[in-house]
């Protein structure tokens, strides 16, 4: 499958139209930003690091039931996907208290959740992707009411999949954004990417607050070896077999 003509180029991926119409091409950069792209950067090897993270993860969710957009990964930066129209909400799945949830409710970092909690943020990056109440999300009509119950039901079975796996990496799932999309045929699916650019990974083998931190929070708050740690996360999942 060849790129045809670029599509989009977001802030971390490039999307190519392809001979099939239904399928994409994803290249995944090398390229990082942060609070709504005000920081930016580079994170040398993020792209085939993502993408291979990104691959295993979609390929463990599949072998669980979950609908994913993933097809295959020609390429070590590139990944094919199904095309589908992306729901403007970033579903957003909290075990451990950080970031904007600690900001905005005084909760302590490292708190553990009582149980998972699932948020909607609008994706928009023109208002700064607010977080969303569940009758803004309705009024914008950015999904419909039985798709709420479905993306937050979906968030919470990843969750439990993704949590279980990552203990297995000696990794803690703090919390992770996900993306869905319609296919043509109106089918909900897990699109985007699961990677440490849009999950909060904790190494199990270190308490220090920040020497503990795998993610893309490195790179937001400059704590350095930003690619060592991708690294670390991508050879700890390569390294886990899929059940
Ligand atoms: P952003 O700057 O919006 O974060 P990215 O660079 O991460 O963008 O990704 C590019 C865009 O591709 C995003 O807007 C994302 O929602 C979209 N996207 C991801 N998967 C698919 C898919 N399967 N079909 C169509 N669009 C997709
Ligand atoms: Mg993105």
């Amino acid at each position: 499958m060849t790129a045809h003509q670029k599509l989009y180029e977001g802030k971390a991926k490039i999307l190519y139209t392809t001979e099939e119409p239904e399928v994409l091409l994803t290249h995944f950069k090398d390229d990082a930003t942060a609070f709504n792209a005000q920081k930016r950067g580079q994170i040398v090897g993020k792209g085939e690091m993502n993408c291979a993270i990104a691959t295993h993860l979609f390929k463990l969710l599949e072998a669980q039931g979950i609908g994913t957009h993933f097809i295959d990964r020609p390429a070590p930066n590139e990944m094919l996907v199904k095309r589908v129209t992306i729901l403007l909400v970033e579903v957003v799945v909290r075990n451990i208290a950080a970031g904007s949830l600690c900001q905005q409710t005084g909760l302590p970092l490292g708190k553990v959740l009582p149980t998972p909690l699932v948020e909607f943020y609008y994706k928009n990056d023109a208002l700064g992707d607010p977080l969303l109440t569940r009758d803004r999300l309705l009024l914008l009509e950015l999904a419909k009411p039985e798709q709420v119950e479905q993306l937050t039901q979906q968030a919470l079975c990843i969750n439990r999949i993704l949590t279980d796996f990552f203990q297995q990496c000696n990794i803690t799932l703090v919390d992770f954004k996900l993306e869905f999309g319609l296919t043509s045929s109106q089918q909900l699916i897990l699109a985007d990417e699961i990677s440490p650019d849009t999950c909060r990974l904790w190494n199990q083998a270190e308490t220090d607050p920040n020497r503990r931190v795998m993610d893309k929070d490195r790179f937001r708050r400059d704590l350095g070896n930003v690619e060592e740690a991708y690294q670390q996360v991508l050879e700890r999942v390569l390294a886990t077999k899929i059940s």
